[in-house]
């Protein structure tokens, strides 16, 4: 769960948008680009080589112990 007050800081990478939280990911309001939170943390980057179409939620459960 992002906080809102992060989420008004957040803008899309691409278009610099306002992005919104879905399940697990955020998706750019403008040009629903998609970004992955990992470990509470959203990751905003434009990568092509990386498709997000679909978030298996098999990659949930390697989770990094960072203490
Ligand atoms: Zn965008």
């Amino acid at each position: 769960m992002i906080s809102k007050d992060l989420l008004n800081l957040l803008i899309c990478p691409k278009c610099h948008s306002a992005v919104r939280e879905q399940t697990t990911y955020l998706e750019c309001t403008a040009c629903h680009h998609q970004f992955p939170i990992q470990n509470g943390i959203p990751l905003l980057r434009v990568d092509p080589h990386e498709t997000l179409q679909e978030s298996s939620p098999q990659n949930l459960k390697t989770h990094k112990s960072q203490a």
